[in-house]
C-alpha cells in the first residue's frame, strides 16, 4: 500500500530549481532558526490538492490538515484569486473607523450558520485560536462588568483541555506539559473538573446517562464551593482534539452543563477552534448537543490554512447586553479582520457550502470509522477508536484490560506518526495526561476532500505503522 505514496514522483510537479535550493544541507546546522531548537523540521516545497511534497519529490498524504486546518486540501485556485484580488483591492484597514465586504460577508455566512437555532448574532474576527480564547474571555467579563455583576472572576474549565498558547487561553488549558513552566505567573481564578472522557474515566457497571450526571454534579459542587454568584464563564470543547483525541461527550452531559449555567447565571463558552467548521459532520459540533452555547470560539479550518483568522461568535443574550452596557467591547487588534484573511476565509465558506463539503465531511467519515474498526479492533495496542466526521483518534494503551497508557517517553503515537510518515502519510500525534501518566494517541483529520482510495491508503499505512511500532515496544 506505502509503494502508492512512498517516494512517488509526481511528474506534474517536480520541484523546481528554487525549492531545490531551499533543501536543508547535507550536513545538518544543529542551530536552526526556525522556532525548533532541537529537531530537523521537514521541509515541504510545495503543497498540492490533498498532498504535500519533500525536496526529494516525495508525495505525502496530508491525513491531519496540520492539525486539522488544511479543509480542503492546498493549492486551490479560487481561494489564491480571491486572496490576491483582496490585496489589489484594499490590504488593509483599521477596524476602529473601516470595514470591507470581504470582513461583513464572513461575518453574515458565519452568522447564518446559526442564527435561527442557535441565535449568534455577531462574530469577532481575530488571527488565531488563542487569540478567539482570549476575545472571548474578555467579552465574558465585560457581560457581567455591564450587568453590575462585579464579583464575576472566577472561569471553570476541564483537565485535559487546549484552548492555546497564550496567558489567559493558558490559564484556561490544562495541557500540563505545555503549561508548567508557566504555571507560576498564571493568574489563578481558574478551576478545573473532570474531562468527559469516557474510555478511561467511567466507571465499570455505570451507564452513559450516570457518567454524564455524576460529571454535572461534579461541576455543580465545583461552582457551589467558589460561590455561583462569582462565576463568569464555564469553558469546554465539544469534542476534545489534542489532549485526549476526538473524545465527546457521553449523552445528556452538554444539555446537563447548559441547564446548570442556566440556573446560575453562567455563560457557556464552546471552543470549536478544532471541532468546528464542519469538522465533526455538522457545522458546529454542538449542534449534534442540542445545545446553545452563549459563546463560540472557532479558527483552524476557518481560513483552511491559507491564512491564520479565527473567530469569536457571540449570542444575542451577550451582544445585547455588552451594546446597552457602559463601554463599547474594547478588544481591537491592530489585524483583526484583516480584509486579506477574511477574503481567503471567505471564499474558502463558500465553497465548502457550494460544495457541500460538510456532508461530504459526515459521509467520508463513517466510511472512515469503518475501516479504522475493521484495521484496529483487536490490536494489542489499541485501546481505543473514537471519533466524529472526519475528526478520528486512535489511543494507544500499554494494557488493554486496565487501559494502562505506556510509561512516558515511549511515545507510541509519535513512533507511529514517524514511521507514517515515512510510508507516506501524514498524522498529528498526541498526549494527554491519564491518572498521572502521559497518555498518547494519534489524530487522523484529513481534508473534507478526501476520495475513498485515499481513506484506504491512509488507514492501510497507518496500519503497517502501528505494526511496525507494536514490534518495537
Ligand atoms: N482551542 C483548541 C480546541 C485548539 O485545539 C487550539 C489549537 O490547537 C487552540 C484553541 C489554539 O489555537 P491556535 O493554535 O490557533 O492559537
Amino acid at each position: 500500500m506505502a509503494s502508492s505514496t512512498t517516494n512517488e514522483t509526481a511528474s506534474s510537479t517536480e520541484p523546481s530549481h528554487e525549492d531545490m535550493a531551499l533543501q536543508p544541507p547535507a550536513v545538518q546546522d544543529p542551530a536552526l532558526l526556525h522556532r525548533s531548537l532541537t529537531q530537523q523540521p521537514h521541509l515541504v516545497t510545495h503543497a498540492q490538492g490533498n498532498y504535500l511534497y519533500l525536496p526529494n519529490g516525495q508525495k505525502v498524504l496530508d491525513a491531519c490538515g496540520g492539525a486539522a486546518v488544511a479543509i480542503i486540501g492546498h493549492g486551490n485556485a479560487e481561494v489564491i484569486a480571491a486572496t490576491v484580488e483582496q490585496m489589489q483591492k484594499v490590504s488593509y484597514v483599521h477596524t476602529m473607523s473601516y470595514t470591507t465586504s470581504s470582513a461583513e460577508k464572513l461575518a453574515t455566512l458565519l452568522l447564518s450558520k446559526s442564527s435561527d437555532m442557535h441565535k449568534l448574532t455577531k462574530a469577532y474576527l481575530v488571527g488565531s485560536g488563542s487569540e478567539a480564547n482570549e476575545a472571548a474571555l474578555k467579552a465574558a467579563r465585560q457581560y457581567f462588568v455591564e450587568k453590575g455583576e462585579l464579583q464575576r472572576c472566577h472561569f471553570v474549565a476541564r483537565r485535559q483541555s487546549y484552548h492555546g498558547n497564550t496567558m489567559g487561553a493558558m490559564t484556561i488549558s490544562s495541557n500540563l506539559p505545555r503549561k508548567e513552566p508557566y504555571n507560576d505567573i498564571l493568574p489563578t481564578n481558574v478551576s478545573f473538573v473532570s474531562p468527559a472522557y469516557a474510555y478511561q474515566y467511567q466507571r465499570r457497571g455505570e451507564t452513559e446517562e450516570e457518567y454524564s450526571e455524576r460529571l454535572i454534579q461534579e461541576l455543580r459542587r465545583e461552582i457551589l464551593r467558589i460561590g455561583h454568584e462569582k462565576v463568569i464563564s464555564f469553558i469546554a470543547e465539544p469534542v476534545v482534539g489534542a489532549t485526549s483525541g476526538c473524545t465527546s461527550a457521553p449523552k445528556g452531559y452538554f444539555r446537563g452543563i447548559r441547564e446548570m449555567c442556566d440556573e446560575f447565571g453562567i455563560l457557556l463558552h464552546l471552543d470549536e477552534v478544532m471541532c468546528g467548521v464542519g469538522r465533526t459532520g455538522t457545522y458546529f459540533a454542538f449542534e449534534q448537543e442540542g445545545i446553545v452555547p452563549d459563546i463560540v470560539t472557532i479558527g483552524k479550518g476557518l481560513g483552511g490554512g491559507y491564512v491564520p483568522v479565527s473567530a469569536m461568535l457571540l449570542s444575542e443574550k451577550v451582544v445585547d447586553v455588552l451594546r446597552g452596557g457602559t463601554s463599547a467591547f474594547n478588544h481591537g487588534q491592530t489585524f483583526q479582520a484583516h480584509p486579506v484573511a477574511c477574503a481567503a476565509g471567505l471564499a474558502v465558506q463558500n465553497i465548502i457550502k457550494r460544495d457541500g463539503l460538510v456532508e461530504s465531511c459526515a459521509k467520508a467519515g463513517k466510511h472512515l470509522e469503518t475501516l479504522l474498526r475493521d484495521a484496529f479492533t483487536n490490536c494489542k495496542y489499541v485501546g481505543d477508536i473514537r471519533g466524529r466526521g472526519l475528526f478520528w483518534a486512535l489511543e494507544f494503551v500499554e494494557d488493554r484490560s486496565s487501559k494502562r497508557p505506556f510509561k512516558k517517553g515511549i511515545a507510541f503515537g509519535e513512533m507511529v506518526q514517524k514511521t507514517a510518515f515515512e510510508l507516506g502519510v501524514a498524522f498529528y500525534p498526541g498526549t494527554g495526561t491519564v491518572n498521572g501518566i502521559e497518555g498518547d494517541h494519534i489524530l487522523i483529520a484529513p481534508p473534507f476532500t478526501v476520495s475513498n482510495n485515499e481513506l484506504f491508503t491512509l488507514v492501510s499505512v497507518l496500519k503497517q505503522a502501528y505494526e511496525v511500532a507494536e514490534k518495537a515496544v
